[in-house]
């Protein structure tokens, strides 16, 4: 993760064109009529390139009290200044947003999605990610020899950025997807470098038995994976279930959870060896909570009869059970100081909305979850420029009708999002791709 990947800087600042006035009247005598001659004109002053948002409630995204009116200049696709209104010099010149009223967040970071493998429909799915205000997603293993990794280094208009972790590494599982499927810890290694020659954001494993259909990858294959990864400069984020499994990565050296322990709730021994790991990331992917959830802020976003699908889900007593392991697992972890992440798993670009909900429902505060899926997300994946409304950092935010931090599901009244300084076509993508 490591390699900053920076998206072409551009646009917005369009040189503006000087009015300048050419002196022909003098001079020229006898030439033909005055009213032939240019008007003159005043040189106008040079406008500004940069853009001044204001007023708005700023959750800076870092879990410091948010700034009740702030104000922040973007330039050429980044955050100059940031601060209270009356603190941050706004340049003569400079176009003005009327923010109040608002709350700007910094845009999401998905840290686990599984998107399309075929530009058309990555970039389709990274729009769709934008319209909701997440400005990044990594693809957690899924991505096959085809996938235009090349797209990570493109800014494309109103696309979250794309992050990969290649093709994932697990024992073999026949009926599931094929990855990497290695029941050795030297073809571990060889398919570590392979990841590592396409130059990958982090490698995923697999360690997973799927309720005993599996051989799971051993102790000895994954720490060969991770020690591998670790020489080749790259993090290794793992998918685990169980508490055993949990603790074995821990002593391996893993360096993000793809998911929490899913099989019964962590113990001391964890914690104990959480702490001595502090830099380790927790990824919750908490799973759906089993209880009918009211979808109805998604209205206009797909088709009708889609959503009244996703609405008539019933209470489902296992996946509440389910939940509630991985729930109190994150509310220990959380209140232990472990650095938690954000991701949704899947391809539902709308997801980390309720995962947000379910991250608080759990135990922890809104503002400890927006810190979880903008700043230490873009942490985790090595996103040195994303993450908070910062001097300096890439302008990605989303500007809320209401504050998250009363209530978490406020997050959804989104009323625009910026990307690199520009705003992401919402309407377009909503009628290209939603409906
Ligand atoms: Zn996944």
């Amino acid at each position: 993760m490591q390699r900053h990947r920076k998206t072409s800087e551009n646009r917005v600042a369009a040189a503006v064109p000087y009015a300048f006035l050419i002196g022909v009247a003098v001079g020229l005598a006898g030439c033909g009529p005055a009213a032939e001659q240019p008007a003159p004109e005043q040189p106008a002053a040079p406008a500004s390139s940069v853009v001044a948002y204001e007023g708005a409630r700023l959750i800076v995204g870092d879990g410091s009290a948010p700034i009740e009116n702030g104000t922040f200049t973007v330039d050429d696709g980044s955050f100059v200044e940031v601060g209270a209104s009356g603190a941050v010099a706004v340049p003569e010149g400079a176009s003005r947003v009327d923010l109040s009223g608002m709350t700007v967040i910094p845009t999401i970071v998905d840290g686990h999605v599984h998107m399309s493998t075929t530009r058309d429909e990555l970039i389709a799915d990274l729009q769709r990610r934008a319209y909701f205000g997440v400005g990044a997603a990594i693809s957690m293993g899924s991505d096959d020899l085809e996938t235009p990794l090349e797209i990570r280094d493109e800014a494309i208009p109103d696309a979250a950025r794309f992050l990969s972790a290649g093709l994932g590494i697990t024992s073999p599982e026949p009926g599931r997807r094929v990855v990497h499927w290695v029941t050795t810890a030297d073809e571990a290694r060889q398919a570590v470098r392979d990841e590592a020659a396409r130059d990958v954001d982090m490698i995923k494993i697999w360690v997973d038995d799927r309720d005993g259909q599996y051989d799971k990858l051993s102790p000895e294959i994954y720490g060969a994976v991770i020690e591998e990864a670790h020489a080749n400069g790259i993090q290794v984020a793992a998918h685990i279930f169980s508490l055993e499994d949990g603790k074995g990565l821990l002593r391996a050296g893993v360096d993000v959870f793809a998911h929490g322990v899913r099989d019964r709730d962590i113990d001391q021994e964890f914690l104990d060896l959480v702490a001595e790991r502090p830099e380790v990331v927790l990824v919750p992917n908490l799973p759906g909570r089993g209880v009918p959830t009211d979808l109805g802020w998604l209205a206009g976003t797909m088709p009708d009869e889609q959503l009244q699908a996703l609405q008539a889900t019933e209470a489902d007593p296992a996946a509440q059970e389910a939940h509630g392991i991985q729930a109190r697992n994150l509310a220990r972890l959380s209140e232990a100081g472990m650095i938690v992440a954000f991701g949704t798993d899947g391809n539902t670009p709308w997801a980390p909305h309720v995962e947000m909900e379910d991250m608080v429902e759990a135990g922890m505060s809104p503002a400890d979850v927006i810190v979880a899926a903008t700043r230490n997300s873009a942490a985790a994946l090595g996103l040195a420029d994303m993450g908070t409304i910062e001097a300096g950092k890439s302008a990605d935010f989303v500007v809320l009708e209401a504050n998250p931090l009363d209530d978490i599901t406020n997050t959804r009244r989104i009323a625009s999002v910026y990307l690199r300084g520009v705003e992401v076509d919402r309407e377009g993508i909503r009628s290209r791709l939603m409906n």
